[in-house]
């Protein structure tokens, strides 16, 4: 078997003529743009972020007090960053995986498998009763393994382990060597119509939506808060801030996390013939399992879109739209797409993009108040908040209330995580942990380095 990473050149040419732009966004349905807030404005909570945390939020924030005067600012779009930009899959799991939760909150796991099952649920259930059309299916996903060693991560001894044979029939590529497909803990959506269907029902409910909108200052002032924008100057009880990677008001969660760049290409839609050729039930994603990991997934319009393994953190945790085309990046993307689905050589890329993600120590968001617990925080997702943003947004509900929920009460919500050193060390360190999963991808061993950071608590395992 050919190694998919390091075989055969990058196809070019299928990149010829793909724009650069995230697929979801480039949608008719794309509502458009809300006003700016401007001038003075009186609320009781004031939301920072117009990604899925900030809108989850919202209209949890209304859901949960009818009545309360919410206010959601977009220094952007409504779903322009991360939101609009992710691969669409939607799990239920809340630590980034399996292995990374138990290893960090072994005595807790079971309940943060439960209340992730029940917050996917939830995602189901809020989709259904707004009506909102995302194309929301719940196949699950298949973990492949495409390295002679991968093959153990699928643990081939427990029931739903498939052999080679067994996993090529699901879906036809000459690259898998085993799968496993957990039907349960993960749906496909089209996040940004996810996105704006949410912002739509929080509005329904009360909520006003300001776009263009960035906070500059936030501040504590007698027993409230005052926030300054770029175009006036809000006065609220309560504030929420879901900001993602970009460089927050709050100093303390500066050091937390780092921003890394995540690119995707997608395909131009499959003929009948093509999608035949490859044999794939569009309701489930696939992942692959080394480090470096590949996840990819039919759009509900049939294209394949083809995300991961070339995470890159920019020097000085830079976020610069100038980092957004990275020619080497999308060749070896699409090279590993042609090896795995040789039948659809000569297909084309249509649409090429990259988002940010807010990468933290523990690989999955973390919580925390300040301003004396009149500002709550939720970041740190690592690239897996699509659904977990839904949790976070009732956890910080729960700080700013003060309220003793089973939520407040998990070490998981309660522990933060260690943080990111400055420059040059964070790059340094960064730098050689990419190398080292790289070359354990290839070898199957772990070096010295990362059973170090392993040992830490800061070691990654896919
Ligand atoms: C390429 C890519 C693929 C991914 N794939 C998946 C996936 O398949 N499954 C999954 O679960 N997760 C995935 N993720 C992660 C997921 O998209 C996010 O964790 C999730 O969307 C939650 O995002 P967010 O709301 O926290 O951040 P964002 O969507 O980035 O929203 C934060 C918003 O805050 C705004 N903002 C920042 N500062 C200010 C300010 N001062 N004033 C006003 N507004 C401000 C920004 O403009 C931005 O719109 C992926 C991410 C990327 C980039």
């Amino acid at each position: 078997m050919t190694d998919i990473r390091t075989a055969g050149s990058a196809p070019a040419s299928s990149l010829e003529g793909s724009e650069l732009v995230p697929l979801w966004l480039d949608n008719e349905a794309r509502p458009a743009p809300r006003a700016a807030v401007t001038g003075e404005r009186s609320v009781d909570l004031l939301v920072v972020g117009g990604g899925f945390t900030g809108l989850w939020t919202a209209l949890r924030a209304v859901e949960r007090d009818p009545g309360a005067r919410v206010l959601l600012i977009e220094g952007d779009r409504i779903a322009e960053h991360a939101t609009g930009r992710n691969g669409g899959f939607c799990e239920a799991s809340l630590t980034h995986g399996e292995s990374n939760g138990r290893s960090r909150w072994p005595d807790e796991y079971d309940s943060l498998h439960e209340l992730g099952l029940r917050n996917l649920d939830e995602i189901e259930e809020t989709i259904g009763r707004y009506g909102i059309d995302c194309g929301f299916v719940r196949g699950g996903v298949l973990a492949v393994a495409t390295r002679a060693h991968e093959v153990a991560y699928l643990e081939p001894d427990e029931p739903g382990f498939l052999g080679a044979e067994a996993v090529r029939d699901l879906v036809a590529s000459p690259t898998y060597l085993a799968g496993r497909h957990e039907a349960d803990e993960c749906a496909l959506v089209d996040p940004a119509r996810l996105a704006w269907g949410l912002a739509a029902a929080a509005e329904s409910q009360g909520v006003q939506v300001a776009e263009h909108t960035r906070l500059v200052d936030l501040r504590r002032e007698g027993d409230g808060l005052v926030a300054r924008t770029d175009g006036g100057t809000i006065r609220a009880r309560r504030a929420v801030l879901a900001t993602n990677a970009f460089p927050s008001p709050l100093r303390r969660t500066r050091w937390s996390i780092v921003p890394v760049y995540d690119y995707v290409l997608a395909t131009e839609p499959l003929t009948d013939e093509q999608l035949a050729a490859v044999r794939w039930d569009p309701t489930f994603g696939i992942s692959d399992s080394g480090n470096q990991f590949h996840y990819y997934r039919i759009t509900p319009d049939r294209r394949i879109l083809w995300g991961g393994y070339d995470a890159v953190y920019h020097f000085g945790r830079s976020i610069d739209p100038d980092h957004d085309d990275r020619r080497e990046t999308f060749e070896v993307l699409a090279e590993h797409f042609f090896e795995t689905f040789p039948q659809l050589a000569g297909i084309r890329f249509s649409h090429r993009w990259s988002g940010v993600i807010d990468t933290s120590t523990r690989f999955c968001a973390f919580f925390g108040t300040a301003h004396r617990g009149r500002t709550a925080y939720a970041v740190g997702f690592t690239g897996l908040g699509v659904g977990a943003s839904r949790f976070a947004a009732d956890v910080m509900l729960d700080l700013l209330a003060g309220e003793d929920t089973e939520r407040t009460r998990l070490a998981m919500v309660k522990e933060r995580p260690l943080p990111f050193p400055p420059e040059p060390f964070a790059w340094f360190g960064i730098s050689v942990t990419r190398w080292s999963m790289a070359r354990e991808d290839r070898t199957g061993r772990r070096n010295l380095w990362l059973r170090t950071l392993d040992r830490l608590g800061l070691g990654f395992d896919s």
